[in-house]
C-alpha cells in the first residue's frame, strides 16, 4: 500500500516551492508530476456506457426477465444507454460520478471560475 504520508509529504513541498516562488522548480520538476496525478485519477473515472435500462411495453412485460431479440426490434420497448463511471463504486452515481466533478471544478477553479 502507498505511503499517504509520504504524498502528503511531497504536496505540502510542492505547495511550498510554488508559494515561496521556486517557480522554475515548480514548472519542471513538481507540475508534471501533479498532471502525472490527476491524469491518473481521471483514467480511472471515465464515462462507460454499460448498462440498459429497458422499459418494456405491455406485451413484453411479462414473462421472462431475458431481453430477446423481439425485444430488441420492438417499437414499444425502450432502450436507454446509462453511462456510468468504469469505476464500480462509482456506478451507482451515474457519469459525471462524484470524484470526475470534484477534480472537473478544481480544474475550473484554475482557469479564474469560481
Ligand atoms: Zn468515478
Ligand atoms: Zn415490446
Amino acid at each position: 500500500m502507498a505511503d499517504t504520508d509520504q504524498v502528503a509529504t511531497e504536496l505540502a513541498a510542492m505547495r511550498e516551492r510554488n508559494e515561496n516562488g521556486d517557480l522554475r522548480d515548480f514548472a519542471f520538476n513538481d507540475a508534471p508530476r501533479l498532471l502525472a496525478a490527476v491524469e491518473a485519477v481521471l483514467d480511472r473515472h471515465k464515462p462507460e456506457g454499460r448498462s440498459w435500462e429497458v422499459v418494456r411495453c405491455a406485451r413484453h412485460r411479462l414473462g421472462s426477465s431475458v431481453v430477446t431479440t423481439e425485444m430488441r426490434t420492438c417499437p414499444d420497448c425502450q432502450f436507454t444507454e446509462r453511462v456510468t463511471c468504469w469505476q464500480s463504486k462509482c456506478a451507482d452515481e451515474g457519469w459525471p460520478c462524484k470524484d470526475y466533478e470534484a477534480i472537473s471544478r478544481a480544474v475550473a477553479r484554475g482557469r479564474g471560475e469560481p
